[in-house]
């Protein structure tokens, strides 16, 4: 059984990645300081024995108590990853994905551990190749209103290249498409929980712009199951993980609503600054290295995520 670091823990992915790893039987440490997370995400994980939490911020450097342990899989996701919370933590964003991100490449140099790092469509920018595969260089506007994201998440690529082709440091690069499921938080604007909270509380739906613009929506459990297949082949380049299963936000909106059987009137609100038009990865890279495809349904992943709301909401 292998040990684990997990940055980012606290998190939507990072939370569903600890789970499917005890489940395996590893052990698993994680660090979060929740900066665009939530503590209930682990809070199922208290006193669990393979389990440790550590409550740290990784931008002011790396704790002594996890530079001085030894891991086999380190897993860098810390970070803020919607476009709510990465214009609010801009500078965190940009230091997790770079400074941070070059000690943790540097922790692997250290103690021989494999480093997976996290990674996103949103190096494709506004593409103007579609579906985006991992050949396509992007389209990123380098100042706008996504740039602090889209440019630390093209650095950490850069700087986890350098790790592995000058430090020989063994490395893993996924590109996250949307990804959808419980634990998502609720409020940071992401279009999912959003749509679904505002239809189970019969509020409008807040359909940026005319809606014609498209996301590919990957259910949680699909994308964990890609990451830990990734993360143990032996291919070190960039791998598209997502599911190609393309929307526009007004048919989600229409979904959503019907699922819900919910009566909200559909709210065209302003289309933010660099809203990537379409969005869809190719997934051949990733079908034919680790014979991973999504297996979940929209309509089956969007039910499940429903009812996790519908009782987050009950609660609250
Ligand atoms: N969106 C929307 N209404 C919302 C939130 C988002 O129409 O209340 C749209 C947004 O303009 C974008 C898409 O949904 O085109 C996905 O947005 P999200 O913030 O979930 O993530 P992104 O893929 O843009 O990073």
């Amino acid at each position: 059984m292998a040990k684990h670091l997990i940055t980012g823990g606290g998190g939507f992915l990072g939370s569903h990645l600890t789970d499917a790893l005890l489940a395996q039987g590893h052990e698993v440490t994680g660090i979060d300081n929740f900066v665009s997370s939530q503590p209930e995400n682990i809070a199922h994980l208290k006193g669990h024995s393979g389990y440790k939490f550590v409550e740290h911020d990784l931008t002011r450097g790396i704790p002594a108590e996890i530079a001085t342990r030894k891991f086999d899989r380190i897993w860098h996701l810390a970070s803020p990853a919607s476009p709510v919370g990465y214009v609010q933590h801009q500078v965190t964003t940009l230091k997790i994905n770079s400074t941070a991100a070059m000690e943790m490449l540097e922790l692997a140099e250290k103690c021989g551990a494999r480093i997976f790092v996290a990674s996103t469509s949103e190096c494709y920018g506004d593409p103007s190749e579609h579906p985006q595969r991992e050949t396509y260089w992007g389209h990123v506007n380098p100042i706008g209103m996504r740039s602090m994201y889209d440019e630390a998440k093209r650095f950490l690529e850069a700087a986890t290249m350098a790790y592995h082709r000058e430090r020989k440091v063994d490395t893993r690069i996924v590109r996250i498409f949307n990804t959808y499921g419980p634990r998502l938080k609720m409020n940071d604007g992401r279009v999912v929980v959003a749509f679904i909270t505002q239809a189970l509380r019969n509020e409008p739906l807040t359909v940026q712009g005319d809606g014609s613009q498209t996301r590919s929506l990957c259910y949680v459990d699909d994308e964990i199951r890609g990451f830990m297949e990734l993360m143990e082949s032996d291919y070190h380049l960039p791998v598209n993980i997502g599911n190609p299963d393309e929307c526009t936000m007004l048919e989600l909106a229409d979904e959503i609503r019907q699922l819900i059987g919910s009566k909200s009137p559909i709210l065209h609100t302003p289309l933010p600054p660099d809203d990537p038009k379409q969005r869809c990865p190719d997934i051949s890279l990733a079908k034919k290295l680790l014979k991973w495809e999504p297996a979940m349904p929209r309509k089956e992943g969007l039910k499940r995520t429903i009812e996790f709301y519908r009782k987050q909401l009950a609660v609250a």
